[in-house]
């Protein structure tokens, strides 16, 4: 079986800024891995100083992102043509529609997402969130977008979704205004202590928001911190799950879809 995953996110930068040690991880093991994202992050910032301006922001970012998933490993980026800060403000059924078809197409084993409060409580992590949720049910579901069907692509019933989540206890330490679970609430750790490097490079890929880059690896004991990332398992589809894990692909045997 080749395993395949697939980062269902919000903006570039997204990917590096939260589990680009994961994504490493996996891609250097062979596993393909794939990153839908809502938007282009065309509202965001353009650069301290500016590398570009606001007009041509969503173009500059899309191919930050791409020379990220280039260091990451990403096998492809799906662009699902969303407008940054809107996502509160856009149908619900249609992201989710978006994101069905990009399970069904790629049919990934394991879905990583955000949890409900997105770790910054950025409305549109928010929302992808609820998104991610939503797909993976209606994903396998065939009464649910029959119209994609007719496209060749089928229904596809994903093993598990995860959510990416710091621990409360870290950010305390940081004392930064982000929203964590409590320590006890993660149930799989991830080592990504050999990707820490690759992980960092990726931040230097996002010109535009070099401004949080330095903010965020500036923090104390950051690389230290940067060695493992944490998730919830929010769903499952498997029999049963032995927690706490270190594995995102735990319990899904090689025998398991195609
Ligand atoms: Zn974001």
């Amino acid at each position: 079986m080749k395993r395949r995953m697939l980062f269902l996110l919000a903006h570039p930068d997204d990917e590096t800024f939260g589990p680009g040690g994961t994504i490493a991880k996996y891609a250097s093991e062979g596993v393909d891995v794939y990153l839908a994202t809502a938007t282009k992050g065309q509202a965001g910032m353009v650069g301290d100083p500016p590398v570009t301006d606001r007009e041509h922001l969503g173009e500059v970012r899309a191919a930050e992102l791409l020379c990220a998933a280039g260091i990451l490993g990403i096998r492809k980026v799906a662009f699902l043509g969303f407008e940054d800060g809107q996502l509160l403000h856009t149908p619900f059924e249609l992201i989710v529609e978006k994101a069905v078809e990009q399970i069904r197409w790629i049919r990934p084993h394991v879905i990583v997402g955000f949890g409900p409060e997105g770790v910054s409580r950025h409305p549109d992590h928010m929302v992808m969130s609820r998104v991610a949720s939503e797909a993976f049910e209606a994903a396998a579901d065939p009464t649910r977008y029959t119209r994609q069907m007719m496209d060749g692509i089928a229904p596809w019933a994903t093993f598990k979704l995860y959510q990416f989540e710091i621990a409360k206890e870290i950010l305390a330490l940081w004392n930064v205004p982000l929203s964590g679970v409590p320590g006890g609430k993660i149930t799989t750790v991830v080592d990504t202590s050999a990707q820490v490097d690759k992980k960092v490079e990726a931040f230097q890929c996002h010109r535009t928001q070099s401004k949080d880059s330095r903010r965020i690896l500036s923090r104390e004991g950051y690389r230290e911190f940067a060695r493992r990332e944490t998730y919830v398992l929010a769903k499952s589809r498997l029999p049963r799950v032995s927690l706490p894990e270190s594995d995102l692909f735990d319990g899904i045997s090689d025998d398991d879809g195609a």
